[in-house]
Parts: structure tokens; sequence; C-alpha cells
């Protein structure tokens, strides 16, 4: 039974896709969720008036996930508004695909900062809240390129890799205090960005994947509410995919 009323949560890049869905199933499940974006100011506002319509409560920052001292400084708003911090998800994360040949250093660079470093600078941010409560889940988006690489996303898929190295050090480093840290890894997912892809592409995708089709941002989210709820308070350290079978 996922039961997450009382439960303070932050994700980073919520503002849409996968983020988006988190930041809603979260909100659903009765949690208060805070959540970041980079640009789209818009679409992150009118998702604070959908979830305070259906009865939540939720608030939103403007924030680069690559920058250190904004980490700390939304980490702190969110706890002197709402007093702890219980869920942090770490999911904001881009691309910049090229050849390794072709990369240039600031595709590598923007994209460690963003998808790797991102990563250091909340769940830093995290532990001394979390600590003080004892209490803490922390789940990192990565990506099934993290795990087996993907020709032309070498920055991409150093950044997912980087991640489940991190996570493993993190659970080690704060199981004691009652302090969990896991990773979700999806597959192919259908985002507005993919939607974009045209029908014969889509086809050749789903031809890899053994459930035969790509999965949903509610897929990933589900997942990431029973990791946020005290339903997975035995699990940390983990890995674990959500793409259909395509990587197994
Ligand atoms: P989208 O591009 O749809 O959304 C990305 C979100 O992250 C947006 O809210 C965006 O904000 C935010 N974001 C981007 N850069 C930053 C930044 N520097 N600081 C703060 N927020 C930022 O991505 P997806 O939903 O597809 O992906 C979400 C996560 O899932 C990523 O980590 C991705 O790597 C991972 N993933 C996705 C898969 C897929 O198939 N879609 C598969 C495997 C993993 P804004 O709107 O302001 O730009």
């Amino acid at each position: 039974m996922i039961e997450l009323n009382g439960k303070n949560c932050l994700v980073t890049g919520g503002s849409r896709g996968i983020g988006k869905s988190i930041v809603k199933t979260l909100a659903e499940f009765g949690a208060r969720v805070g959540f970041t974006y980079a640009r789209s100011s818009g679409p992150a506002e009118e998702l604070v008036k959908e979830i305070e319509a259906g009865g939540g409560e939720a608030i939103t920052w403007q924030a680069d996930a690559a920058d250190f001292e904004k980490a700390d400084e939304v980490i702190s708003a969110l706890v002197e508004k709402w007093g702890s911090l219980d869920v942090l998800v770490n999911n904001a994360g881009i691309t910049r695909d090229n050849l390794i040949l072709r990369m240039t250093d600031d595709d590598w660079d923007t994209v460690i900062e963003t998808n790797l470093k991102s990563v250091f600078n909340y769940s830093k941010a995290a532990a001394r809240p979390m600590m003080r409560n004892r209490n803490g889940s922390i789940i990192n988006i990565s990506s099934v390129v993290g795990l087996g690489g993907n020709a032309g996303q070498s920055n991409y898929a150093a950044s997912k890799a980087g991640m489940i190295g991190f996570t493993k050090s993190y659970a080690k480093e704060l199981a004691s205090r009652n302090i969990r840290a896991n990773v979700v890894a999806p597959g192919y997912i259908r985002t507005e960005m993919t939607g974009q892809l045209d029908q014969k592409v889509l086809d050749q995708i789903s031809a890899e994947i053994p459930m035969g089709e790509p999965g949903e941002t509610e897929d990933v989210a589900r997942l990431v509410a029973y990791l946020s709820s005290d339903a997975s308070s035995y699990i940390t350290g983990e890995v674990i995919r959500i793409d259909g079978g395509m990587a197994m």
C-alpha cells in the first residue's frame, strides 16, 4: 500500500515529462511536493495550480540543477516552509548527443554538470535535514543507457552510470541514519520529446522491447512513489530497471 500523507518531497526538473508525472503522482498519494525547473515557468506554475485545485500542496522554484549553492537554497526554503524533507527525487536531465570524435568539451561538461553534479548538489544539501529526522528516501533517475552504454551518448551514459556509483556510496554512508538511496533506470518512455518521433522510428524501437511498446511517464512515477513510501523501507542501494524488458 503506497501512502505518502505527511511526507515532504522535492523533485528536480518537475515541469515536464517524467518529472511532471512524478510530481503529480506523489501529490495524488498525499505528499506535499516542491519541484524545480530550468526555463519553463508557465508549465511549472500551471502544475502548482493543478495540484492545489486537487486539494494538494505544491511549490516551485526556477533553479539550475547544476548550481551547487542554489540546491542548498531550495532545500532550506522547502524545510523552512514545511518543516522537513522526507523524499528527494533527482530527475533533471538533458542530452547533448554526438559521436565521441565530434563531441565538444562543452557537450561533455554541460551533460555531466546537469545530470551528475546535480545529484551531488541536491543529495548533499538533503543529507542534513534527513539526518536530523533520521528518515529519508533519495531516488535518482538514471537510464538503461547508464547500464549498457549507447553509441552517440558517451556523455549521457557516463553521467547516468556515475549516478549509480554515487547512489550506492550514499546508501552505504547514510543507511545507519535510516536514509535510503536507490536508482530507477527507465528504458524508452513516451514523453513530449519522444512523441515527436515518426511512426517508423517508434516501430523500430518497439521491436527491441519485449513488452512491445514504450513505457509511459506514469509507469516510472508509480515506481518512484513506491520507493518514496515506507512500503519500500528495507530497499536501499538498488538499481531498478523499468524498461519493458528492453535491457534484460
Ligand atoms: P524532459 O526533457 O521531458 O524534461 C526534463 C525536465 O528537467 C524539465 O522539467 C526541465 O525543465 C528540467 N531540466 C532540464 N535541465 C535542467 C536544469 N539544468 N536544471 C533544472 N531542471 C532542468 O525529460 P524526460 O522527462 O524525458 O527525462 C527526465 C529524466 O528521465 C532525465 O533525467 C532523463 O535522463 C531520464 N530518462 C528519460 C527517458 C525517456 O525515455 N524519456 C529514458 C531514461 C531516462 P524545463 O522545462 O525548464 O526545461
